[in-house]
């Protein structure tokens, strides 16, 4: 079973648009609890990678699975989010005049589908989440704060922290720090280092002393595909890595 003590398991993964090759033989494995952080020049297949792995696009070839047992090519894309894979794109899509505290109650109650959210109370056990998820993303001090007044940054963490509510097994970000002060990129390195573990997470990012930081092992895309793997150090020292950055 190559899937075995695997979160996700992509295997020969190949996606055309109008015969540009976009994807082209990607192989990628993420243990559980990892935190893996993906680079690449614009182009690589980054972005089309996580449009897979949600469901967003379909592969003309190859495999992908979640876990040992659950192919992800068999599920849709709200599908694939119920099985506990969360996306955050580059912009922050809170809600501006709801407070922190209601946005992630709001993405608790979506989560479990909830209809009538008027008569919707957190039980015990949803309540401790709220209270460490508030924590985990800095936030426990302005729980009551509208969101539409938190900086860029806090923005970016409650975000985060909304998906976090529906306690997914796989997180996908994209840029989590583009556009934050060297503060909140120190403190979002701090974040992403409590979610490990506990979560799996696949981090598309440009800023290199938050990758330092922050990870372990390090995917560089390249024309759709893996063209180095390793510690940043490593993959910095990689010659093929250093030509695609330096431009060919
Ligand atoms: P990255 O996120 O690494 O910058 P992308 O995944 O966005 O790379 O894009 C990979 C390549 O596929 C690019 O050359 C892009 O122009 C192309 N591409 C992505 N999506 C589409 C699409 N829907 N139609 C046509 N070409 C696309």
């Amino acid at each position: 079973d190559v899937t075995h003590g695997r979160i996700l398991y992509l295997e020969d993964v190949h996606v055309s648009f109008d015969g540009f090759k976009a994807i082209n033989g990607l192989n990628l494995d993420i243990a559980p609890g990892e935190l893996r952080c993906i680079i690449g020049p614009n182009g690589a297949g980054k972005t089309t990678m996580m449009d897979i792995i949600t469901g967003k696009t379909r592969p003309d070839k190859g495999t992908v699975f979640f876990g040992s047992t659950i192919d992800l090519l068999r599920h849709n894309e709200p599908g694939i989010a119920q099985l506990g894979i969360g996306r955050k794109f580059q912009k922050p899509t809170v809600f501006e005049q709801l407070s922190v505290f209601e946005n992630l109650e709001l993405a608790l109650k979506t989560h479990k589908g909830v209809k009538h959210s008027m008569f919707f109370q957190l039980d015990s056990a949803q309540s401790d989440r709220l209270a460490e998820v508030l924590h985990t993303i800095h936030l426990a001090g302005s729980m009551r704060r509208m969101a539409g007044e938190l900086s860029h940054g806090q923005k970016q963490w409650l975000e985060i922290g909304m998906l976090l509510m529906q306690d997914p097994k796989l997180l996908l970000l994209d840029e989590p720090v583009a556009g934050m002060t060297d503060e909140e990129t120190a403190r979002t390195a701090e974040l992403f280092l409590r979610l490990k573990g506990r979560h799996s997470l696949m981090v598309v990012e440009h800023d290199m002393h938050f990758i330092r930081a922050i990870s372990e092992k390090v995917t560089v895309l390249c024309d759709g595909a893996v063209l180095a793997e390793g510690t940043l150090d490593d993959v910095q020292a990689d010659e093929r890595v250093i030509e695609v950055y330096l431009g060919r």
